[in-house]
């Protein structure tokens, strides 16, 4: 049954003229929903008991099951079940300017990132928007704080699922509503050139963070086989075309794998690629796993890096580290949780 989390504003309010209900109820469930939090259709007094009935019939309210927290000062990291019963995570971050949320995107993930956990375990279904708005509101009601900004960065390849997220973004971003600033929502994708285009057509204000990792073709092609699909020179065009359309700066993603793409030549490389490209790189201190062989760049090696990009002009910020103490890296708990 589809959830009633999945709709956006405007498909309710289709719904409901379609079945010859005042349009403008839409905008009273949706205040339900994520102004009040009150998810259970019975308790909307303002609602008449035929259409409370009628709602109940055609779409669930059913939340998310929380698996597991594990809480640190920063961060919470959740395990969530959903209706059917598999895995996903998000990870709360608090920053001093307020609450972040790491969303999932997909069960597992295709692309088959070599460093990655998520991309360990293949990709089971694609989330619905109502399973990634619901991951919001969890959260929201877990720790009783409103959730100001989302990136998502957990589990999955968003372009990879491109309608959903979408609609999630519109639904997180409405008014009436969560009414999440677009400014501060990021979606972060592994290079998918195509979708990145249309990205830039949509009519929304939200942002852009492209996971690069290395500035060759050969090395990138190693670690991240969407490469050998789209390699960096479409990469860097379709990056430059989203900068024209949308007049936005675009985040470029960088891990650092000790001894792998973190050396002087590569700092070097990459300053020369997006030289003049109206980007930031982050630059991601790499998240040990017990599956993947992998090291952390040494500080040395993530200060050396730092200081080639600053010299070369190019705008640079390490990623701080959220979360070292419980296993932060996207898709960690889930993998370990399916393998038990
Ligand atoms: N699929 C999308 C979004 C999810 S991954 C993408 O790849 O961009 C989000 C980010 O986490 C990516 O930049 C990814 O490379 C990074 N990541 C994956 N495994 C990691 C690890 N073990 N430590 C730190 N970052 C990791
Ligand atoms: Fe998928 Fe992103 Fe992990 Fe690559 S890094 S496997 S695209 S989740």
């Amino acid at each position: 049954m589809k959830s009633l989390f999945d709709l956006k504003l405007d498909d309710l309010e289709d719904y409901l003229e379609k079945n010859n209900i005042k349009k403008y109820k839409a905008k009273q469930i949706y205040d339900w929903l994520y102004k009040k939090h009150i998810y259970s259709l019975d308790k909307m007094s303002n609602l008449s008991k035929e259409l409370i009935d009628k709602l109940n019939n055609d779409f669930s309210t059913n939340l998310l099951k929380i698996k597991r927290i594990q809480e640190s000062k920063l961060t919470n990291k959740y395990l969530f079940e959903l209706d059917d019963g598999n895995l996903i995570e998000a990870v709360l971050m608090r920053h001093d300017y307020g609450n972040s949320v790491c969303v999932s995107s997909q069960v597992g993930c295709n692309m088959g990132c070599s460093f990655c956990e998520s991309g360990r375990l293949k990709k089971v279904r694609d989330l619905t928007p109502g399973d990634m708005v619901r991951q919001i509101l969890m959260i929201e009601d877990h720790i009783k704080e409103r959730i100001s900004s989302v990136v998502i960065m957990g589990i999955g390849e968003p372009f990879d699922n491109y309608d959903n997220i979408m609609s999630f973004i519109r639904i997180i971003n409405s008014p009436f509503g969560l009414a999440i600033g677009a400014r501060h929502i990021t979606v972060s994708t592994s290079g998918l050139v195509p979708k990145i285009k249309k990205y830039a057509n949509e009519d929304l204000q939200t942002n852009l963070a492209v996971s690069l990792h290395a500035p060759n073709n050969e090395l990138r092609s190693k670690i991240m086989k969407v490469n050998k699909a789209y390699p960096i020179e479409e990469l860097m065009d379709a990056i430059k075309y989203y900068i024209d359309k949308t007049n936005r700066r675009v985040t470029i993603e960088y891990l650092l794998l000790k001894d792998v793409n973190d050396t002087h030549e590569c700092a070097y490389e990459l300053a020369k690629l997006v030289k003049g490209i109206n980007i930031y790189v982050n630059l991601i201190p790499y998240n040990e796993t017990s599956h993947i062989e992998y090291k952390t760049s040494p500080n040395s090696h993530v200060m050396e890096f730092y200081d080639i990009l600053k010299k070369n002009n190019i705008n640079v910020t390490v990623r701080k580290r959220f979360g070292d103490e419980i296993d932060a890296a996207c898709g960690q708990l889930r993998a370990n949780e399916v393998e038990k």
